[in-house]
């Protein structure tokens, strides 16, 4: 009903690339359910590794890791004594051609992590592209940096491109998109955190005109200033807003995906989501975060999010609650949760019986697998290698 409203209120093309992409990159056309095929395109790929991954029902067991120094002989063989078979990472490990090679012999996934908004080193050369606050503010909470969605678009082109020249050359099984969203320090969000304290963005002119046009919405003229226009959208225009927001980020995964698949038909597309239940924080993974799951998971072939329970103040049990509430919006799109393996951002140790409980949570049905964040902080603890391969094997 959400969705039809809007179409009848833009009555314009706006919605219409998202319509119209839909199908053809959806779970219809590419087998979502089956776990990532390793080796299916790559010419190093030996055929028996690629027909062995087609037919393979096991979850996928995954690691992020975003550095590595050759040789690299020894982590493959950890990787197979632990029954890892995907490998989350970052874009200068994808350019490795011998770590590349080695994964491909050893018939492990690849998953391409690719950060979209957040964006200090762009920020750096031209502030301008930040996005904007309800207070007027540049968008920024320690590390965490995002540019704006439209008026960084030139910024975005750029990352498209590159994306499409990564996969071109790297040949991903999947690309994994992160800070696929809006901005917000999520990971610093505690069960008690107010609603309405949580950051809303953007409110540039560019993003503000926008919305406008598409909802049919009129800011009052005697408002002046961007923090009383953002109040008066806020309170006026919620519903449309989070919308508004929603649909940006589905059109940008659009965006990002279609140029994957031009550079590769086969390649899929994982989405890094926001470890928020729908009604978490009064919906604030759509009214915040942008994240509409029921509108993206059209769009992926993997669902994955980031459930680190320990820095959010969250139960084990937790994982599993994030996995089942993803599940029911995602229409059969296979959810790959994400775990922590080591305590960040507050000081009490995760402990390995926390790990544990955490994993079990995880692995649980409707869950396609699990992905630990990271692969440095299990490869530094031998306690909690022997959880995950009591657990995974
Ligand atoms: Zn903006």
């Amino acid at each position: 009903m959400r969705r039809t409203s809007i179409i009848a209120i833009l009555g314009s093309a706006a919605l219409i690339p998202l319509l119209i992409l839909a199908p053809a990159c959806g779970k219809g056309s590419r087998d979502a359910a089956a776990p990532p095929a390793a080796g299916v395109k790559a010419p190093e790929a030996p055929p028996a590794a690629a027909a062995r991954h087609e037919a393979d029902p096991r979850p996928v067991l995954g690691v992020k890791i975003y550095e590595a120094s050759p040789p690299f002989d020894g982590l493959f063989r950890l990787w197979r004594e632990l029954s890892i078979n995907t490998l989350f990472v970052s874009e200068a490990l994808l350019a490795n051609g011998d770590f590349r090679a080695q994964a491909r012999t050893n018939g492990l996934a690849l998953f391409l992590i690719y950060p979209v908004f957040q964006g200090p080193e762009a920020l750096k050369a031209d502030p301008g592209l930040a996005a904007i606050t309800a207070s007027g503010e540049p968008a920024r909470d320690e590390w965490v940096e995002f540019v704006c969605p439209t008026k960084g678009d030139e910024f975005l082109e750029h990352r498209i491109e590159h994306l499409r020249s990564l996969v071109a050359e790297g040949r991903p099984d999947v690309v994994s998109l992160d800070f696929i969203r809006y901005f917000v320090f999520w990971e610093k969000v505690a069960p008690d955190r107010a609603p309405k304290s949580l950051p809303q963005t953007c409110f540039c002119p560019l993003c503000m005109r926008l919305f406008q046009n598409e909802f049919g919405v009129e800011i009052p003229a005697d408002l002046a200033g961007t923090a009383g226009k953002a109040k008066w959208i806020l309170e006026a225009h919620a519903d449309e807003w989070a919308e508004w927001k929603c649909l940006r980020i589905a059109r940008t995964v659009e965006r990002l995906s279609a140029a994957a698949r031009q550079a590769d038909p086969g390649v899929k597309v994982n989405l890094h989501l926001v470890p928020w239940r729908k009604g978490d924080f009064g919906g604030a993974v759509r009214s915040v975060a942008g994240q509409d799951a029921a509108l993206l998971a059209p769009l992926a072939d993997y669902l994955s999010p980031m459930a680190y329970h320990h820095m959010v103040r969250q139960t084990p049990a937790w994982v599993h609650d994030v996995v089942e509430d993803l599940s029911a919006q995602a229409g059969g799109v296979p959810v790959l949760p994400s775990i922590q393996v080591v305590e960040a951002y507050i000081t009490e140790p995760l402990a390995a019986a926390e790990f544990e409980a955490a994993l079990e949570q995880a692995l649980r049905p409707p869950s396609k697998g699990v992905v630990l964040w990271s692969w440095d902080a299990l490869s530094k603890s031998p306690e909690k290698q022997a959880v995950w391969k009591r657990l995974v094997h």
